[in-house]
């Protein structure tokens, strides 16, 4: 069977992590969220989690040398052989960079750079009202997908919290790194030959159809 080396780009609150949960159940491929990995390191107090805190809390990225070399391993796992589904990473260019070079040394190669857009005002509404389970951030908001009961997780049963980064001055800071660092490989991806565009504005099951057709294609293609 071919690999599904996947990406999932876009603003916060593009509807990622949503994505990702229903992508990760129809291809099979292990989803990797590095904020939800960083959260969880806060969450123990690890080493990586103590040095990552601060620049989350205030919105910023979290240096390179603490995220790439933990990103890379996990991608050369042989659970990730078949492929994977990562978000949140590449952050920059330097770490676009060396995802790909590794991926060279390892004979394989980034099949899509996946793109779900999302207007800056329409992230800022989205984002003040989120909220995302404390164990295994299932996400909900507040007025569009509330939880069936207030503050509990449908899913897990656990608690609703509101990131401490989604409040609504630190949406500014996370939007505006966003666009200076994130932004620019999109155009990096183009170059490539492997970016594809989805509309995040549309319902999360409009833009799960759309996602879910674009792989399985890419898969066909792949096999021909
Ligand atoms: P996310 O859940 O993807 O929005 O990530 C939450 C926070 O984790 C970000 O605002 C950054 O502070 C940090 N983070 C996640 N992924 C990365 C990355 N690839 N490089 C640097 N910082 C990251």
């Amino acid at each position: 069977m071919s690999e599904l080396n996947l990406v999932l780009l876009g603003p916060p609150g593009a509807g990622k992590g949503t994505q990702a949960e229903r992508l990760e159940e129809d291809f099979h491929l292990p989803y990797i969220a590095t904020g939800n990995m960083l959260r969880a390191a806060v969450a123990d107090g690890s080493d990586l989690g103590k040095q990552a805190q601060e620049h989350m809390k205030a919105g910023r990225l979290v240096p390179d040398e603490l995220i790439i070399g933990l990103i890379l391993e996990c991608v050369e796992e042989d659970k990730c052989r078949d492929g994977f589904l990562l978000d949140g990473f590449p952050r920059n260019t330097e770490q676009a960079e060396r995802l790909d070079a590794a991926m060279q040394k390892l004979d394989r190669r980034l099949n899509a750079a996946l793109l779900i857009d999302v207007p800056d005002d329409e992230v800022v509404r989205r984002i003040t009202g989120r909220r995302v389970c404390t164990k295994e951030g299932h996400v909900y908001h507040v007025e569009t997908n509330p939880p069936k009961h207030d503050g509990v997780c449908d899913i897990d049963g656990s608690k609703l919290i509101q990131r401490d980064d989604d409040a609504s001055d630190v949406i500014r800071e996370r939007l505006s790194v966003y666009h200076e660092q994130t932004e620019p490989i999109v155009g990096y991806y183009e170059d490539r030959g492997v970016l594809k565009r989805f509309d995040g504005t549309r319902n999360p099951t409009e833009v799960h159809d759309h996602l879910r057709a674009t792989i399985a294609t890419l898969r066909l293609e792949d096999e021909i």
